[in-house]
């Protein structure tokens, strides 16, 4: 389904790209220390702690009920932590708002797809500029003149076509297969330009080469802007990412570069014992 856009896009950016763009600030872009949230008596997230530098292509892996979404949900302004410190850019600030995420220069694509389905493909990338997301008339929804919204549809064009989508982008989007609409909502996280983007589980769902596919293309994204991914399935963070956090029971139990983690016995046990 995937190909109907083109041929699974080749690994482009090398390693030497990677390493260009790979930590040119001093300070993490993010870190979070010793984030804590409770639901009700029970302790969804327990003390978690990461950096993430620009460049950096972390990904947050575990069983089901781990933490995951939780901690990514504390990131992008979805739940509100019990505790912890957030430090942006080396500064410690409140958790940020989902209004704050594109100031910011963070974008998030979520577990649901959520796209707009009565709406073209290029709307619904166009409302990713949007820092409330509403499906009204695109340009009064975002408050555009009639200059701006040309250049958002540019803008939204050029993020379908990092996402070998843009074919499709009078599309609507309730006529799409369900692989195409997860890159769709990539290009929507991607037309704010973010300098990190947070991916929740994006092969969720997709069938083996869907997945491939996927996993191409966050590898190349990975060269333009840091990425946190959370993923539930090891083989698809494993060929992709730089730095693995591992969770179970909302702890970080390994972490490390992906051999390091592969071969940690508290992994083997927790989590490729569990879903492997
Ligand atoms: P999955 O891979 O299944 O999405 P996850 O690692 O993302 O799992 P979370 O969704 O963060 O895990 O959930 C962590 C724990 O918190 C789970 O036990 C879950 O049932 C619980 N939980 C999550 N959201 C809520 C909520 N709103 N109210 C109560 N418990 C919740």
């Amino acid at each position: 389904i995937f190909f109907a856009c083109g041929i699974i896009p080749q690994r482009l950016i090398d390693s030497d790209a990677r390493r260009l763009y790979h930590g040119r600030m001093s300070v993490p872009a993010i870190s979070v220390q010793n984030l804590v949230k409770n639901y009700g008596a029970f302790r969804a997230v327990d003390g978690i702690s990461f950096d993430v530098r620009e460049g950096d292509f972390v990904a947050f892996l575990g069983p089901n009920g781990a933490g995951k979404t939780t901690l990514f949900n504390a990131m992008c302004g979805l739940v509100k932590p019990d505790s912890g410190k957030f430090e942006f850019e080396g500064k410690e600030r409140a958790w940020p708002r989902t209004d704050e995420l594109i100031d910011l220069g963070i974008s998030r694509t979520l577990q649901g797809v959520g796209l707009f389905p009565e709406l073209t493909v290029l709307e619904n990338v166009m409302i990713g500029a949007s820092k409330s997301a509403s499906s009204g008339l695109i340009s009064s929804a975002l408050g555009l003149s009639g200059r701006d919204e040309e250049r958002l549809k540019q803008r939204s064009m050029t993020a379908l076509e990092r996402v070998y989508a843009s074919g499709i982008a009078d599309m609507r989007a309730d006529s799409l297969p369900y692989p195409v609409t997860k890159r769709v909502a990539i290009a929507r996280a991607l037309v704010s330009e973010p300098k990190i983007l947070l991916l929740d589980e994006p092969a969720g769902g997709l069938g083996s080469s869907d997945i491939e596919w996927m996993n191409s293309l966050i590898h190349n994204l990975a060269s333009q802007c840091s990425i946190i991914l959370v993923e539930h399935h090891m083989d698809v963070v494993m060929s992709v990412c730089d730095r693995l956090y591992v969770l179970n029971f909302g702890q970080v139990i390994a972490s490390g570069g992906v051999e390091t983690v592969r071969r940690d016995e508290a992994v083997v046990a927790a989590y490729l014992g569990v879903n492997n």
